[in-house]
């Protein structure tokens, strides 16, 4: 069996062709022009749907969209995008129906990554998994028993939103203290120009800083590992700040793995020391731990979710009667 795979994110979409092992067999990538619209990237996205899935030697049996932005998952429409105008109220079934009549299904690219994860990556073998992507954004998804958890209004998983500091720096939702706020990579940055500024920051970070004025979750990831004090400390504050939003989730879902994916959250040395923080409580001493792992599919995590929602709408030929 043959499905399509479509990621949209806020820099870049994909498209691809993948087989029921989750092989990916062809991939088109092309940048989104956040000014442009959704029109301009719905007219260069649906030649391209085309094109891959032309190039099957099995007809594709259905298609799996991961949205970067908030989708109404039981009226399979796009609620908005932070990046881009023109997605309010938007449906992929009624856009692609007339061009390719087969099942589609579209989700927040939070809850697809979780799913790509728990099929084809590091919660395989999973039953109860919660997947975090930390990154630009905090993000993120729930899967319980293979079924993606979306809550009565499609907002369950948005781990990125839990608060952690009510006064704490302003988020991109608008509230204060999220995790998001405290933990992504543009976070990170801040709070390293906010130590330089203050004055209080002498170390590699400042030359960092003078030199390229400017810095990135990268410099201080960088300056960390060059044994830079402020930059170790400040992600030991991130790390500290991670594995109290997890463990509040795992003590409310208690399940047997978390996947963390993203570039801050894969970025070496992030995950140090939070398997045991989480599974830190003195009446859970004896309790089976859950295991925190990096994520494994990189990039592909969204893609892979994507087909595999995809799979789900079109079960195996050999499944049916
Ligand atoms: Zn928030």
């Amino acid at each position: 069996m043959n499905v399509l795979a479509v990621d949209i994110g806020g820099t870049h979409y994909r498209v691809a062709l993948v087989n029921q092992t989750g092989t990916i067999l062809s991939v088109q990538r092309a940048p989104v022009r956040r000014e442009a619209g959704a029109a301009e990237l719905l007219q260069r996205l649906l030649p391209q749907i085309l094109a891959v899935s032309g190039q099957a030697v099995e007809p594709v049996q259905a298609v799996g969209i991961g949205f970067g932005g908030p989708v109404d998952f039981r009226q399979q429409r796009v609620m908005r995008s932070l990046h881009v105008a023109g997605w309010d109220g938007f449906s992929f079934r009624d856009w692609l129906r007339p061009h390719l009549d087969v099942p589609l299904v579209v989700d927040n690219d939070g809850n697809v990554g979780a799913l790509g994860e728990y099929r084809f990556g590091a919660g395989r073998g999973s039953t109860d998994m919660v997947y975090y992507t930390v990154s630009t954004g905090v993000g993120g998804g729930i899967v319980l028993d293979g079924q993606i958890r979306r809550g009565m209004h499609s907002q369950a998983g948005e781990l990125g939103h839990v608060p952690l500091l009510p006064s704490g720096p302003l988020c991109t939702c608008g509230a204060r203290g999220c995790l998001e706020a405290l933990c992504s990579g543009p976070a990170l940055a801040r709070q390293a120009l906010d130590l330089i500024e203050g004055g209080s920051c002498t170390s590699i970070l400042t030359l960092r800083f003078q030199e390229q004025k400017t810095l990135t979750a990268r410099d201080v990831f960088a300056c960390a590992h060059e044994g830079d004090p402020r930059a170790v400390e400040l992600l030991q504050r991130a790390r500290h700040w991670f594995s109290s939003a997890v463990r509040a989730v795992v003590r409310t879902i208690d399940p047997d793995t978390v996947v963390v994916g993203g570039g801050v959250g894969t970025a070496p040395g992030f995950l140090d020391g939070i398997e045991a923080a989480v599974n830190e409580h003195p009446l859970l001493a004896d309790a089976p731990r859950v295991a925190v792992k990096a994520a494994a599919l990189g990039d592909d995590s969204v893609l892979l979710g994507a087909a595999a929602m995809a799979m789900v709408l079109h079960p195996p030929l050999g499944a049916q009667s």
